[in-house]
């Protein structure tokens, strides 16, 4: 394998090394908010703010979070949706030296009460609208003062500073009064100064972020992300999309901020480039759409559920989506189809990319302006090393043969939180073990074959179900499917496959099985089908196999 082959892919007047500023993340906020001060830095809703009025804000918020005593090292929790209290939080405890924990605003009283216990976090900002059940859920907890905030606190017409919360209690709102331990983010920031907030911060050492992972595959664990992987991986990011301009770029934003997919390549890539955030609470297509063509974005990162869902909106043709200038689609698979009529409607670039929470995220993606393979992650990025390992020898393997991925780059996290064990598991000398199975082919690029947890082992074979989803793709009627292994009294496991139909179509298990059997062998041909309307999905829409999973054993008959 070159060395480096993305550097051959490269024009000639692209740097080849990366020089990555020394400095906290926090520092990008003030870098852009120096340099360019007017420009927009948030659109939501309907509102703008611009780089210095989001760097004033974020000064507040760390001088009222060091008010309440905040200091270096402590974790502070963010559990909001993409809107700009988000982003303000963020930086504002970074320039306080404690450490962001990322909260999805959708996680039930069980999962907020393991992660604030995990973590350790004393503050949290939420909603309004969650704040009951992050109340019951940090009872008794580290958790010493819960600031809420409104969606609407950014809006034109704000509410009232000092409105209430309203909580439904038994059908009727009830007002919860402020007190010391709930405070109003808006009132918070209003009796606070904008002074500048620093901390000496060693970028190489210092936690920026404990950003839990795992939820899709068992008890989530906090993922120790330092202030150097973060902005190594935004650094990655910006020198792929080399022909983006500092100042002139408008990112949307739809991707959530609590999963570091989002982000990276979202906001932290959007700030140290001074470009405009057009922030989506929620990904709903026909908003998207709207927003496409309103807010005109050049830069659109996303996950292939977003995209196919785009495609399948039956006003997409309605819809001028031209500004669309570079897409990064990562966490699953981009079917092939979907990056060619994506690219055909927009007239810009969608590649696949490839990375894990680990990592910062990003490792691997196909090169946006130069030679990308389709059903490729592509190529590490600059700085990043990867290899194919067989697992029980950990000796790399030819190229074309499968094996564990191995990666190793300066956006690789130091450990996982109190941890040592899983660390030492899955960081070896220096090397991050993924988990994922990957081939490799000779000119470099990377394949991901699977996870290696999702492996069936059906009568001693073993099998991919990715294989089989992407057979299962191909045929004309599907939108979606899921394959999972199922326990099978004679072959220990057997194939299912969960399948979502486009609207309007019909096809049957006997038209699917021939489908499957002309195109895999036999023991790869899922053998129990189940037609459903959507399959249960994380918030970056990776397919949940694991709710899969639990829902087939709890059908399970128990003797
Ligand atoms: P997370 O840590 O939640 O971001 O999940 C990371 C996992 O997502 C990886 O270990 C892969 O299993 C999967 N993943 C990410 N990108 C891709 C991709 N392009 N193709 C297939 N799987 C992917």
């Amino acid at each position: 394998m070159p060395d480096t082959p993305w550097v051959t892919m490269y024009p000639q007047e692209v740097p080849q090394t990366i020089n990555y500023p020394k400095q906290p993340l926090s520092g990008l906020l003030e870098q852009s908010a120096r340099e360019y001060p007017n420009h927009t830095a948030v659109s939501f809703m309907g509102k703008t703010l611009s780089y210095k009025k989001v760097l004033e804000e974020a000064y507040r918020f760390a001088n009222g979070l060091q008010a309440l005593g905040i200091k270096k090292g402590d974790r502070v929790g963010i559990m909001l949706p993409n809107c700009p209290q988000n982003i303000i939080a963020y930086y504002g405890a970074l320039f306080t030296g404690a450490v962001v924990v990322q909260f999805n605003p959708l996680y039930m009283e069980r999962e907020i009460h393991h992660q604030v216990t995990d973590s350790g976090i004393r503050i949290l900002v939420c909603l309004d609208l969650v704040y009951p059940k992050v109340a019951n859920a940090s009872e008794g907890t580290s958790l010493e003062t819960i600031i809420v905030t409104s969606i609407k606190d950014y809006l034109p017409f704000p509410k009232n500073l000092l409105y209430p919360i309203k909580v439904k209690k038994e059908g009727l709102f009830v007002a919860v009064p402020y007190s010391d331990k709930v405070l109003s983010f808006k009132r918070l920031l209003s009796s606070s100064p904008t002074t500048p907030v620093s901390t000496e911060i060693n970028p190489q050492e210092d936690l920026a972020l404990l950003q839990y992972t795992g939820g899709t595959t068992g008890l989530s664990k906090g993922v120790m992300l330092t202030h150097e992987n973060l902005i190594a991986n935004t650094c990655q990011a910006k020198h792929w999309m080399y022909k983006c301009k500092p100042g002139e770029e408008s990112v949307l934003c739809v991707l959530p901020f609590f999963h570091v997919y989002g982000m990276t390549v979202g906001m932290n890539l959007a700030v140290m480039t001074a470009s405009k955030m057009i922030l989506l609470p929620r990904f709903q297509p026909g908003d998207v759409l709207a927003t496409i063509q309103k807010e005109k974005p050049t830069l659109f990162p996303g996950a292939p559920t977003m995209y196919i869902a785009l495609l399948n909106h039956p006003d997409l043709e309605k819809y001028d989506l031209s500004s669309i200038k570079a897409c990064i689609s990562g966490s699953a698979p981009l079917p092939l189809e979907v990056q060619e009529r994506f690219e055909a409607i927009t007239g810009g670039k969608l590649v696949e990319g490839y990375g894990l929470t680990e990592a910062s995220p990003v490792t691997h993606a196909n090169p946006i302006w130069g030679h990308r393979i389709n059903g490729s992650i592509g190529l590490p990025w600059p700085d990043t090393i990867a290899k194919v390992v067989d697992p029980a020898t950990l000796e790399e393997v030819e190229p074309g043969k499968a094996g564990e991925l191995i990666v190793k780059g300066p956006q690789i996290m130091k450990g996982y939180w109190n941890r040592p064990e899983e660390t030492a598991e899955t960081l070896k000398d220096g090397w991050l073990f993924t988990g994922d199975i990957a081939t490799m082919d000779e000119k470099g690029y990377f394949y991901i074959v699977d996870r290696k947890k999702h492996m069936i082992i059906a009568g001693g074979f073993n099998i991919y179900p990715r294989e089989v989803e992407e057979v299962l793709f191909e045929h004309p009627a599907m939108l979606e499917a899921a394959v999972i292994g199922v326990p099978d009294p004679y072959r220990g496991e057997t194939v299912k496959a969960f399948i979502v139909l486009k609207e309007g179509q019909t096809v049957t298990e006997a038209e699917l099985d021939k489908f499957c059997r002309e195109r895999l062998a036999a023991y790869k041909v899922p053998r129990l089908y189940e037609f459903r309307k959507e399959l249960p999905k994380t918030m970056v829409g990776k397919v949940l196999k694991r709710a899969l999973q639990e829902e087939e054993a709890n059908r399970m008959p128990t003797v």
